[in-house]
This record gives structure tokens, sequence and C-alpha cells, in this order.
């Protein structure tokens, strides 16, 4: 196990980021700090290695930053889930509802082979939308997703709710 550590913090809440009224919880700070940001990637990779996954997915592009140093400590491959049009080759994607509008995740078709084992990563768990569409996306793959994970989780938005997979989080605000 590794040792805990205050990660909480290491993260600033930004006031009014990117509109007035929003309080944006900024990684940045982690990032940038050594042994919290290694810290957080050893935590975050006990909390997963229990769902034996196969390969990583992380989400464009905060969740890059989260999945790329967890698959290499964990001895693994990871596919990234894109904003649209942006992964050449043949691609498939899943629209999603957003408050006002739509968005859309994308994904190379071949990424996964059927039936992996695919945790997905992000680093903020919010509403959930984004990770929903994301599992969603994985699965028209062939993949099976045992389990989502986030750095940050806003609990009082009840994103796990909307997730029919567990979800393991290491930092949460109520
Ligand atoms: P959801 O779809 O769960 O409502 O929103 C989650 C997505 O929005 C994630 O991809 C995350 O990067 C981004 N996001 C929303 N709010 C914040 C925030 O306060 N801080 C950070 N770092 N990302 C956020």
């Amino acid at each position: 196990m590794t040792e805990p550590f205050d990660l909480k913090a290491h993260i600033r809440g930004i006031p009014d980021f990117p509109k007035p009224g929003i309080l944006f919880y900024d990684i940045s700070t982690l990032l940038r700090h050594g042994p919290a940001w290694r810290a957080a990637v050893a935590q975050l990779a006990d909390a997963i290695r229990p769902y034996k996954p196969d390969i990583l997915a992380g989400i464009e592009s905060r969740g890059f930053l989260v999945a790329a140093p967890l698959a290499l400590e964990l001895g693994l491959g990871f596919v990234m889930i894109r904003k649209p049009g942006k992964l050449p080759g043949l691609t498939i994607g899943l629209n999603y509802a957003l408050e006002y509008g739509t968005d859309r995740v994308e994904m190379q078709a071949d990424a996964v082979p059927k039936g992996a084992r695919v945790v997905v990563l992000d680093d903020l768990l919010a509403t959930g939308g984004t990770m929903a569409a994301s599992i969603n996306l994985l699965r028209q793959a062939g993949a099976v997703v045992p389990c989502a994970a986030a750095l940050i989780e806003l609990s009082f938005l009840e994103g796990r709710k909307r997730l029919d997979v567990p979800v393991e989080t290491l930092v949460r605000y109520e």
C-alpha cells in the first residue's frame, strides 16, 4: 500500500473559471509538485489494480495526464478517448448531452481487442456525462469496463450515480 499523502493540499479551487459562478479545481499545482504527483499516481494504481485491467483509457485532455503515467506504473498500454476529428484512421464516436448542447467522444475502432478489460480515467468526475459516454464508447468497441477512476470527484453532483460500474476516486468535494 502507498503511504497516505494530503493530495487536497495540492489542488486549488479557482473561482469563476471558465465562467462566472464556476469553482474550477485546478490540478496544475498537483502536477508541478513531484512527490505529490508521484503519490497520486501510486494511490490510483493501488485503487485500480484489483480490477485487473488489460489496458487503460484516458479521456482528453487531462485524463491523458492521469492515464499515461498510470499505464507505465501498471505495465500496461493506454488508449486515447478524444474530442471529435483528432484521431487518424477508422474511428467510432458517441454523442452525449451537456447542460446546453451536445459533445462527442471518439476512439480508434481497433484500439482495444474484443473482451479486453479497460479501466477508464479522467482527472475529475463532475456530472458523470463525459465518463458515461466514454464507458459506452469503449463497450461499443468491444471492451469490458470493470471500473472508472478519477483523481477528483465532485460528490455533490452525484456523477457516480450515472455510471453502472464501480468508481474509484482519490479526492472528494462534498
Ligand atoms: P462531467 O462530464 O463529469 O460533468 O465533467 C467532467 C469533465 O469536465 C472532465 O473531463 C473534467 O476534466 C472536466 N471538468 C469539469 N469541471 C472541472 C474542474 O473543476 N476541474 C477540472 N480539472 N476539470 C473539470
